[in-house]
């Protein structure tokens, strides 16, 4: 099985060289990201092996059916990024990989928290200077703060439980109730409910028609002065334009985000040299209570081995013609 692998990174091809026990499958490595304008590289592949900012509308899923190709296989969990219904229409198979480390994301969520918070990027700068003056660092307890956690899979389950453990009062919001949640205590609230009580508020499902601008000027709206909003999940679940009102009207306090919007055209590239064209990017940037990572959840040492692991057997899976959950299908 040939299998062109894009947007890939050093730690991508590491992890899959790794895993790839005597070299049964043949991974050919790009850097570019996958596109309509990038479908040759395609040719005389029998598979895709790509990840979140590679953009597999209707057009490139029909080049890349043309090409030959029988199989995308996602390095992610997320599928917003995919035509599925192209995809079967051409009889493309694709598969993605579900769940790797939640707590890898959770984690990444809890970093943007704590940093936004007690300000240690700004004390690691100014210390760095001489500058040992405590101004302008205060912080607050999460001990008693109330959390909304907005979506209550694996990533929202594997937060909660932390932000339980620093003393705070977790809420939920979820089209299904998790148990093991309620179990240990947290109480699942109707949306408005949530947005208004939460101090602060982590995304955590999936971007979807539904979901899309889920945070808007009229949620935001309904939260309590100097929330902090924080979001993992995918860049368009928050209403950039708006967000950048709420901050200006300190509407929201503080703002973490490992996702934006238009991600795809700014992330995982070095454009330190570069004119940035996205207006709205660098305004977030602006706000000195805007935090922003690059989509770096899932980079840890644990959740690339497993994306690794769990690619590979999918795509051998796919070969030896076994069909596994990890299968995305259209929802009927
Ligand atoms: P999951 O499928 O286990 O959980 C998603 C939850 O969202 C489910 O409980 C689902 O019922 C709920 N949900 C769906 N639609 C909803 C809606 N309209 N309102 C409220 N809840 C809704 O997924 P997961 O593994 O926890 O991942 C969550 C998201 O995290 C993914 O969709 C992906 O976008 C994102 N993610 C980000 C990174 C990163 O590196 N930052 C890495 C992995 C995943």
């Amino acid at each position: 099985m040939k299998i062109a692998v894009f947007s890939t990174k050093s730690y991508d091809k590491e992890s899959l060289e790794k895993h790839n026990i005597k070299g049964a499958l043949s991974f050919t490595y790009f850097e570019e990201s996958l596109n309509k304008k990038t479908t040759n590289l395609a040719l005389g592949f029998n598979a895709v092996c790509v990840f979140v900012n590679d953009k597999l509308d209707s057009e490139t899923i029909k080049k890349l059916a043309k090409n030959g190709i029988k199989l995308i296989a996602l390095r992610c969990a997320g599928f917003n990024n995919i035509d599925l219904e192209t995809a079967a229409e051409n009889k493309i198979t694709v598969v993605r990989v579900p769940a790797y480390s939640p707590e890898a994301v959770a984690e990444q969520a809890v970093a943007l928290i704590m940093t936004l918070n007690r300000k240690t990027h700004k004390a690691y700068n100014r210390i760095r200077e001489g500058n040992f003056s405590l101004e302008k660092l205060i912080g607050f307890n999460l001990h008693n703060k109330t959390v909304g956690v907005i979506g209550t899979g694996r990533i929202g389950e594997a937060f909660s439980k932390i932000m339980q453990g620093f003393g705070c009062k977790v809420v939920a919001y979820d089209l299904y109730e998790n148990k093991e949640l309620i179990k240990i205590g947290v109480d699942y609230l109707p949306f408005d409910e949530l947005i208004k009580t939460s101090d602060i508020i982590s995304l955590h499902c999936p971007l979807t028609p539904e979901t899309h601008h889920l945070m808007n000027k009229k949620t935001f709206s309904k939260m309590k002065k100097g929330v902090m909003l924080i979001n993992t999940s995918r860049g368009a679940l928050i209403d950039s334009a708006d967000a950048i009102t709420a901050l200006k009207s300190h509407k929201i306090g503080y703002l973490g985000i490992d996702v934006y919007e238009q991600e795809e055209k700014l992330f995982y590239k070095d454009l330190s040299e570069d004119i940035i064209h996205d207006d709205l990017i660098l305004r977030l940037i602006s706000f000195p209570n805007v935090l922003i990572t690059a989509h770096q959840g899932f980079l840890t040492k644990e959740a690339l081995e497993q994306i690794a692991k769990i690619t590979i057997e999918n795509i051998s899976n796919f070969e030896k013609n076994i069909k596994t959950e990890n299968e995305v299908l259209i929802a009927q």
